[in-house]
């Protein structure tokens, strides 16, 4: 994406990222987890080739990947995980609107964490 016609390749699969929204890097820069000068710069990976971020999104409009590899982080304790459900689906979601509402990039990432 960026400046370039035939966008960043996923370093996973080698096949390119053409849409903002099956970007997983975007999804951690809506999460505060890449920063902005970062984007350009970071090695792209499709959402469904990112397991370790899409396996927290829950939400009915997204199809969780397919294939099932080994994971490098184990689980999660269930009220973390809870937590990171909760994030980065709000993070998957907002990417969404913000993609069709135009707003400036810098306006993408969620607001620091809520506390109760
Ligand atoms: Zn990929």
């Amino acid at each position: 994406m960026a400046a370039c016609d035939e966008g960043y390749r996923c370093e996973i699969c080698g096949e390119p990222v053409t849409n903002l929204l099956e970007s997983s890097l975007y999804v951690r820069y809506v999460l505060g987890e890449v920063p902005l000068h970062a984007l350009f710069s970071a090695p792209e990976r499709h959402l469904r080739c990112d397991l370790e971020l899409a396996r927290y999104i829950v939400h009915e409009k997204f199809t969780p990947p397919a294939q099932v590899g080994p994971l490098s982080n184990s689980p999660l304790p269930p009220e973390e995980q809870r937590q990171r459900e909760q994030r980065v689906t709000a993070a998957w979601v907002r990417l969404r609107e913000v993609v069709h509402a135009r707003i400036p990039l810098t306006e993408y990432p969620l607001a620091s964490e809520q506390k109760p």
